[in-house]
């Protein structure tokens, strides 16, 4: 698997890493929270090793919830690839199924068309009425068999169209299923990169500008220390919510890592795009997050920005790293703001 890079050393060397760091975490030692850690050991994907060094640096145990919600996040889901090819084998021998069939429905046909031949030859030679109601009366016996076979295939073919389409459409739900952040439902980063890459690429080709917002939330860890992990995972909901719902048409509103969201938006340049920004900012301060059981009110929380504008033909890194450096002055300035490429020092 190409997944896992290395020589033979260095792989034996991760595997230890990770075995080691496991027990002192005392993680389970099943498949997926070895996958974690070996790919924590080995260094990539560089998100999941940055979501566990937050979660080592915070001395918060490695629970099993969590290692489910990193696998979730960070892992190639095996679950959706095995899910995929199952469909796509299914569709495969569906479409298969339908060519026999049709193929049935052709031999049935020129077979019937021998049949015709052979009793318009016996019909000439007939002699008699008698003889002639005899090969008419087989012609209709053999004309209702027809009729109830091509009746029969099409009935099959319909019922492997069907089919066909439903594959079809869980396939549609399973790319769909791949591209999306399992707690917030807005896209995940692996298809942030994707977007933001066709997009930069369309943005040049047309020469349309482009920008990219970076959201932050302010002091999540406090919140999260404060009111536990799972309101926090609430408050990140509504902000993916509160995000989703100031954007429009083909801008792309994503998590791009834990508590880090990003809004890639075609077609708008710098200040437009701090508008949009501080539309969802403003938003977000007028929601406060309420701990549904008890009906408490646990208050506002934050968000910092920075927006950048691409600029055509440079590295998409570069443009993403403008965003940052103005997201992390607006945290530097005083949190709860957002600030443009045009205002870094
Ligand atoms: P700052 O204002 O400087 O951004 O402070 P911060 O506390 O938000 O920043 P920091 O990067 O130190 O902490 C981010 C925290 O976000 C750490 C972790 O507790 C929380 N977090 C990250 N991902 C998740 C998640 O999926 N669910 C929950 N509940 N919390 C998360
Ligand atoms: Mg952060
Ligand atoms: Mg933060």
């Amino acid at each position: 698997m190409s997944r896992y890079k290395g020589s033979n050393e260095q792989i034996a060397g991760y595997s230890a890493k990770a075995l080691s760091l496991m027990t002192e975490r005392q993680a389970l030692p099943h498949p997926q929270n070895y996958a974690l850690w070996y790919g924590y050991a080995a260094g990539q994907p560089a998100q999941l090793v940055k979501a566990l060094d937050t979660l080592i640096g915070s001395k918060q145990p490695f629970t099993e919830e969590i290692g489910q919600q990193l696998a979730d996040q960070h892992l190639e889901s095996a679950h959706l690839i095995k899910v995929t090819t199952q469909i796509n084998m299914n569709l495969e021998k569906k479409a298969k199924d339908i060519l026999d069939q049709l193929e049935d429905m052709s031999t049935g046909t020129s077979q019937y068309g021998k049949t015709l031949a052979a009793a318009s030859g016996r019909l000439g030679a007939a002699e008699g009425i008698g003889a002639i109601k005899q090969v008419i009366g087989s012609l209709i016996t053999d004309t209702q068999n027809m009729a109830a076979r091509t009746q029969e295939l099409e009935r099959r073919v319909e019922a492997s169209t069907a089919e066909i389409t439903a594959l079809r459409t869980e396939l549609a739900a399973s790319r769909q299923e791949a591209m999306t952040d399992g707690l917030t439902s807005v896209a995940n980063r692996k298809f942030f990169d994707f977007r933001l890459r066709e997009d930069a690429m369309s943005a040049m080709e047309v020469g349309e500008s482009l920008s990219l917002v970076m959201i932050d939330i302010d002091h999540f860890k406090r919140f999260n220390d404060t009111y536990g992990h799972q309101m926090g995972d609430q408050a990140l909901r509504l902000v993916a919510r509160v995000i989703a719902d100031n954007v429009k048409g083909r801008d792309t509103p994503a998590r791009y890592g834990g508590e880090e969201f990003a809004v890639i938006l075609p077609n708008t340049a710098l200040t437009d795009a701090a508008i949009v920004a501080e539309q969802i900012r403003r938003a977000m301060s007028k929601r406060r997050i309420m701990r549904r059981d008890t009906m408490q009110d646990l208050g506002t929380v934050t968000m910092s920005m920075g927006v950048s504008q691409y600029r055509p033909g440079e590295q998409l890194q570069h443009f993403i790293d403008r965003a940052d450096a103005a997201l992390y002055q607006a945290k530097r300035a005083g949190r709860d703001r957002v600030l443009s490429e045009l205002d870094l020092e």
